[in-house]
């Protein structure tokens, strides 16, 4: 075995190619005197197998890396994922163990850009019906009657990378572009794209024909789309989604559809993939449904395997880590020492981005005691990147500060040798533009677990884990006992509760964090906001 710290040179390095992957992948490789081996479709025992000795692996969506497959090759030092989404590999375990995962973030965009503009021009002219009537003998333009999109007016619901490539292409087929992304600096610029006005959702859906989403999927974007938003959507608009499904009340848009207040739908990605027979959506003249083709072209699965190429030859023969989701700027021994401080930061972050109401524009992290001899900077990154993964996607260390900039948000480090009590203290304040609004998280390790250990001016003992419903409600009988009763008979497990009076709040408050076995659904959620004295309810996961 190559010490951990050591370069490898070409001849040591071993590299398994999990996926199918465009050769040219292999050509970059060939040309920096390193030969992978390609094995596609192993399932988990055998890939516990086959990387015993493999020191990086290479992916696309279909193969697993789970926590068992990375913790059988000790000498793993790099996973590439030939994308952008790394939900099929286990970045906890690859951070505990020092491995670097990657991903390709740019390389699909122009392609799915695409795919959502000859989504939009095909609902708008019954592209595909038109079609299949040819196909089956008919020649007949009877009922396919469709829109101009010259001058209309196109909401693009997410301006990053995909949604900036889509309204700058609609603004070239002389529609009038509109746009939708809370997390976009407030301060700054104004509008990402020159002529794309950004406008409140609510008012984006009521005054778009044709709605576009590039938004990831996220707790906070899950069912965006909702039977309420919908329902809020100009007359006789059409929807595209080539963003992820889960984004739309898939049951909704079909009534929309059937009782005519909707015209058609473009979508290349459904909640379930591979729908099933029944789907409302599925075998409908004014649906179209792609399979899940948007990153398909051959220049983007081209760039995606060209770039993890260069990206993990320029890792392990020169320790450069580009794109990296999780990576340093630490080297492999401190970051396994601090690796779940690295996890416990992540999950501060998360969970003060979801607790927090606007979004966080400043972020002040403290190292305390042990910890406080660490170099708080990789730390506070790690902070950043769980804010920010509430937002967007493909977020990491590298690019991380960029678009913290890019949004306005500051981070302050701070050391402090007291950490009251604790070996090791990590304390981060977050607040909101104009410090509106501010909660505190102090966290710690006990033993390799993250703990919380003060929340605002609560001491506590909670693990940041799953689901955990916050509530701030008048400190009296019973009021907890109906939140036991509502989950209860919705059958989710309380597992934990933390309780106690906010000392700014005076003797008749309370605030309560209950850990929860299973997300609540929203109804349930919407009645214990109802309780009476219920001040505030409201989910985090993590
Ligand atoms: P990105 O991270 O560059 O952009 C996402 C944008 O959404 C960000 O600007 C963020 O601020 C914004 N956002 C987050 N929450 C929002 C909200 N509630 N309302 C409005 N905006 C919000 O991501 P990207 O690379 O542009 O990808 C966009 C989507 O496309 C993702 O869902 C991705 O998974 C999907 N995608 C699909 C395919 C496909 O095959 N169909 C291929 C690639 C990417």
């Amino acid at each position: 075995m190559v010490p951990p710290n050591r370069k490898l040179t070409p001849g040591e390095t071993r590299i398994l190619i999990c996926d199918e992957l465009s050769p040219a992948a292999l050509g970059v490789f060939g040309e920096r005197g390193l030969e992978p081996v390609v094995r596609t479709g192993l399932d988990e025992d055998a890939l516990v197998e086959a990387v015993r000795d493999v020191h990086a692996l290479v992916v696309r969506s279909a193969t697993k890396l789970t926590r068992r497959v990375i913790e059988a090759a000790p000498e793993l030092r790099v996973i590439g994922r030939a994308g952008v989404g790394v939900d099929n590999v286990d970045t906890s375990a690859a951070t505990e163990r020092g491995v670097v995962v990657m991903n390709t973030p740019t390389g699909n965009t122009t392609t799915t850009g695409e795919l959502a503009i000859a989504l939009l021009v095909s609902v708008a002219r019954h592209v595909v019906t038109g079609d299949r009537r040819v196909r089956a003998g008919t020649w007949s333009k009877k009922g396919l009657l469709g829109a101009e999109l010259t001058g209309k007016r196109l909401g693009v619901i997410g301006l990053g990378r995909i949604g900036r490539v889509v309204a700058e292409r609609a603004m070239g087929l002389k529609m009038e572009v509109v746009g939708h992304d809370p997390y976009l600096s407030a301060t700054g610029a104004g509008s990402p794209v020159n002529g794309v006005e950004l406008l409140e959702l609510d008012e984006l859906l009521a005054t778009s024909d044709f709605v576009t989403l590039h938004v990831p999927l996220l707790d906070s974007t899950r069912n965006l789309l909702s039977e309420d938003r919908i329902a809020r959507m100009k007359p006789g608009a059409r929807l595209v989604n080539a963003a992820r499904g889960g984004l739309v009340d898939e049951a909704a848009l079909a009534r929309a559809l059937d009782e005519g207040r909707l015209a058609g739908a473009a979508l290349d990605v459904l909640a379930e993939e591979p729908p099933s027979a029944d789907h409302p959506l599925v075998g409908r003249d004014d649906v179209i449904l792609t399979p899940h083709m948007g990153a398909s072209s051959h220049e983007a699965q081209h760039r995606v395997a060209v770039d993890i190429a260069k990206q993990i030859a320029d890792f392990l023969l020169e320790g450069v880590a580009h794109n990296s989701v999780n990576a340093p700027a630490v080297d492999s021994d401190t970051l396994r020492r601090i690796a779940p401080y690295v996890i416990l930061a992540e999950k501060v972050g998360a969970f003060l981005a979801q607790r927090t109401k606007g979004p966080v524009r400043k972020l002040e992290v403290t190292v305390g005691g042990e910890l406080a001899g660490t170099d708080p900077d990789y730390l506070a990154l790690s902070v950043l990147v769980g804010v920010l993964n509430q937002s967007e996607l493909g977020v990491n260390r590298v690019n991380a500060p960029l678009i913290a900039k890019d949004r306005g948000v500051r981070v302050l480090t701070n050391r402090d040798g007291d950490a009251h009590s604790y070996a090791s203290l990590l304390k981060v304040r977050a607040s909101t533009q104009g410090g509106e609004e501010s909660h505190l998280v102090s966290g710690t390790v006990f033993g390799r677990a993250p703990r919380f250990v003060r929340v605002d001016d609560l001491h506590l003992d909670l693990a940041p884990e799953g689901c955990i419903l916050i509530t701030r409600h008048s400190d009296r009988p019973g009021v907890m006992g109906r939140i036991g009763t509502l989950l209860g008979d919705a059958g989710v497990n309380i597992r934990r509760v933390e309780l106690g009076t906010p000392e700014k709040e005076g003797a008749d408050h309370a605030a309560g964090f209950l850990s929860l076995d299973a997300e609540p659904p929203a109804e349930v959620l919407d009645a214990i906001a109802r309780v009476d004295g219920i001040e505030e309810a409201r989910l985090v996961r993590l």
